[in-house]
């Protein structure tokens, strides 16, 4: 098989399935092939078996890792010994420091004044992991001209949160472990922000299986951030004013400037669904009923779709439950529960 003849990207994108298998074999000593486990209370309740993928169970918590060990592990010795820099909500900069300890590369981490003050635990996990955590400018936007300034200043290199290939290759792995444990999936459920784990997944399903493109990958927006999908409806990337969300990690745009997601959505995923925030508070308190697993808002994006009905989701559903970072008990307080 020509990895070749697999590549659907055939605009910029010089990025196929080969690419994933590598990033596979790259990113194993660090990462976790996570369980695919059937729920049997959303199985029951919608009458087809649905799966949920654990990727909350990845070390740092969020299936980011995946992404940043892949693109660390490229860089060449001196890139390493120079050492990366960052720009985040929250998980990436997190599985990016967590990455960078493992593997004795030095790390910087710029993050806005708003996640400075949402998230005062995390910025401390993040130094404590030995990284060193940049304060800079109001929204995700500014932190990353910050990191680009690094770059340019102290010779970095940029771990961009998605619009890299090497992130989109980590993070389609795992559309390859998928396919491996539960082959007859028919559609997955994926949460969508800058689009790195939907543009991966969606180009290892498309292209690793024979029933590939019957296979409906969809994307799950929050309607406070709508951004890739007010993007692919104007034709072009295009930027929306930040506010706040319970499911902070799906916040953020996907840049002017975006490379790859964009496209690769755009060309690669069956459609995006947007769900509210009661949506995502309803998701958490059901995942947390009938699971027993406090996750993050955005980790629930997919359950939120499913039980409010926007994503029906045919025929052998997964959802991926993409992180569980969470401050516990300020979201519990936050669920009345
Ligand atoms: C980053 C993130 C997402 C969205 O991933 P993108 O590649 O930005 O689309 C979803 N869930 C969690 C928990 C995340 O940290």
């Amino acid at each position: 098989m020509k990895a070749e003849s697999h590549s659907i990207c055939s605009h910029t994108i010089d990025l196929n399935l080969l690419h994933i298998y590598e990033a596979k074999k790259r990113i194993s000593p660090l990462v976790r092939h996570t369980p695919l486990v059937k729920s049997n209370p959303l199985s029951s309740l919608f009458n087809h078996d649905v799966f949920l993928k654990l990727e909350f169970l990845q070390d740092p918590g969020a299936f980011k890792v995946r992404g940043a060990t892949n693109k660390i592990l490229s860089l060449s010795p001196t890139e390493r010994k120079r050492g990366v820099v960052t720009f985040s909500t929250g998980n990436h900069g997190l599985c990016t420091c967590w990455v960078a300890k493992k593997t004795d590369t030095p790390a910087v981490v710029c993050v806005s004044k708003r996640v400075a003050k949402l998230s005062p635990k995390r910025i401390e996990f993040m130094r404590a992991l030995g990284a060193e955590v940049v304060v800079s400018g109001d929204t995700q936007d500014e932190a990353g001209e910050m990191a680009k300034e690094l770059v340019t200043s102290r010779g970095l290199t940029l771990i961009h949160p998605f619009d890299d290939p090497f992130v989109i290759a980590g993070q389609g792995t795992i559309g390859l472990e998928l396919l491996e444990d539960e082959p007859s999936i028919s559609s997955v459920l994926v949460p969508l922000s800058g689009g790195g784990l939907i543009s991966g997944i969606a180009l290892a399903m498309k292209s690793a299986s024979p029933r590939s493109p019957s296979i409906k990958v969809i994307g799950v927006s929050i309607e406070n951030a709508p951004v890739m999908y007010e993007s692919i409806k104007a034709g072009h990337p295009i930027e929306m004013k930040e506010v706040d969300s319970i499911a902070e990690s799906l916040l953020g745009g996907i840049g002017l400037d975006n490379r790859y997601t964009f496209e690769m959505v755009r060309d690669l995923v069956d459609g995006i669904v947007l769900v509210s925030e009661e949506e995502i508070e309803n998701a958490l308190s059901f995942t947390l009923e009938n699971h027993h697993w406090l996750l993050e808002g955005a980790g629930v994006a997919g359950i939120a779709a499913l039980l409010s009905n926007k994503a029906s989701g045919t025929g052998k559903t997964a959802i991926i439950l993409s992180g569980s970072n969470c401050e516990a008990r300020s979201l519990l307080k936050q669920l009345q529960i």
